[in-house]
């Protein structure tokens, strides 16, 4: 009997998502077998992370199970670890996996940049883990807010959000319109809430032009939250230190949320690889140049077109998770890869609150409803394109939302 060839995807992600469920919708009758391996049995929409951070999405509906949307006669599902990968063995927590062909999928990690007291102090938002606890504290600080009486408690409504790009200014927005809510519920005077997103840059959303982040940052002042530019140089139990040019003063808040940057996973770095920040450069094709039977994408690739790096998006992981599915059909026929990959820009959109935001689509600016609406179409669509239009009914993006 022909012995089969072996795929082994890593991480159930955006990238190595959409390459299992390429392979699961393209390849028939081909001698292999295909495994994806991931830490969780679901999937997460990192992109919703805020949402479920902030308690407007439920953390139910946030997850997609592997099993039920992957076909077991197709596709193998494990739940496991990576700890690192070697030349031809990936190391798990539990087992070890040989392979044929691997694709890391691994995703990022939020980068602290070694800025002291962050990993200590600060939460970061990661994984639909992180997204809870972060939850949970939130929740807990307005529940017993007019219980504690203490001097620890004075800083209970102030929130600190370091980074403003996409998940900073996301986040921030959410928070300020969920904590009016949550002020009410817990009859607590909404004008107590402080909420300070500090951004390196000197206006938020570095990705945009300038027209966009100047009508992002009006739309961040009109739901009160209190821009400060600035590095943050420490972060403390109860307040960040921030420099901004000679001036150095701190930011009273008993909550920090770390946004202010990512690398890859760091079973990149363990592993035999040579990286940059957990990150492989990989070539035109995204395989590790030494090694062709390695594909990398997502946050974990450094993947470039005319020199310039592509920013880490899911966006850019789905299309590459794509690209290599399709490539490893012709592989496994024998047929050569002939076209490099090619990131197509189809739009970028940022969320201000469920029904505000702003973005580009089909190379066009778009602000307010009309960007929120694209938002919410970004989103269905990716859950359509793994899940079917049943997952789309129940857990997809819609103008009136059901889970507040
Ligand atoms: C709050 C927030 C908002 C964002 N908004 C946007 C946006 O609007 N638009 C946009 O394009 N991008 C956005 N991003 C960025 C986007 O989410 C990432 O670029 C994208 O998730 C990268 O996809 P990936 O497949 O590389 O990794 P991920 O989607 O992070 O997937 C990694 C997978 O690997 C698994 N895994 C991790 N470690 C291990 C391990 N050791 N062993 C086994 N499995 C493991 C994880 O569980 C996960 O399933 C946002 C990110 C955040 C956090």
């Amino acid at each position: 009997m022909d012995k089969k060839t072996k795929i082994l995807i890593l991480g159930g992600g955006y990238g190595g998502l959409k390459c299992a469920i390429t392979l699961q919708k393209k390849l028939s009758n081909l001698p292999c077998e295909i495994t994806l391996i991931s830490k969780h049995d679901y999937h997460y929409q990192s992109t919703l992370l805020h949402k479920v951070a902030v308690g407007t999405y439920s953390a139910r509906k946030a997850r997609i199970y592997f099993r039920k949307i992957l076909d077991k006669n197709k596709i193998s599902f494990i739940k496991d670890t990576i700890i690192k990968i070697n030349e031809n063995k990936v190391v798990g927590k539990y087992e070890e996996y040989s392979f044929d062909y691997l694709v890391i999928a691994l995703g990022f990690k939020p980068n602290t940049f070694n800025i002291k007291g962050v990993d200590e102090f600060a939460y970061t938002l990661h994984s639909a883990n992180s997204a809870l606890e972060i939850r949970k504290h939130i929740e807990d600080k307005f529940k017993d807010f007019k219980f504690r009486q203490d001097i620890d408690s004075t800083n209970d409504l102030n929130f600190n959000i370091c980074g403003s790009g996409f998940t900073g200014v996301e986040f921030a927005a959410e928070l300020a319109n969920q904590s009016k809510e949550l002020a009410l519920i817990c009859g607590i005077d909404d004008n107590l809430i402080q909420i300070n997103l500090i951004s390196k840059t000197p206006k938020v959303l570095p990705m945009f032009d300038m027209t966009l982040r100047t009508k992002a940052e009006e739309k961040l002042k009109k739901l009160g939250i209190n821009l400060v530019c600035g590095s943050v140089i420490e972060c403390k139990r109860d307040s960040v230190v921030v420099k901004n040019d000679d001036k150095i003063f701190s930011l009273l808040a008993n909550t920090t949320i770390w946004t202010a940057g990512v690398m890859g996973n760091e079973v990149v770095k363990n592993s035999i690889f040579e990286s940059e920040n957990s990150r492989i450069r990989v070539n035109r094709f995204l395989q590790i140049p030494k090694y062709e039977n390695i594909f990398v994408v997502g946050d974990c690739a450094i993947a470039t077109q005319r020199d310039i790096i592509h920013a880490p998006t899911a966006q850019l992981a789905n299309q590459m998770g794509e690209y290599v599915a399709l490539n490893l059909i012709k592989i496994l026929r024998n047929e050569p890869i002939a076209e490099p990959f090619k990131f197509i820009h189809r739009g970028t959109v940022c969320s201000i609150g469920h029904t505000d935001g702003v973005g580009f689509v089909f190379k066009i600016n778009v602000v307010g409803e009309l960007a929120a609406f694209f938002k919410n179409i970004i989103e269905n669509k990716w859950i359509l394109s793994i899940g079917g239009f049943v997952n789309v009914l129940r857990k997809g993006q819609f103008r009136f939302r059901s889970s507040s």
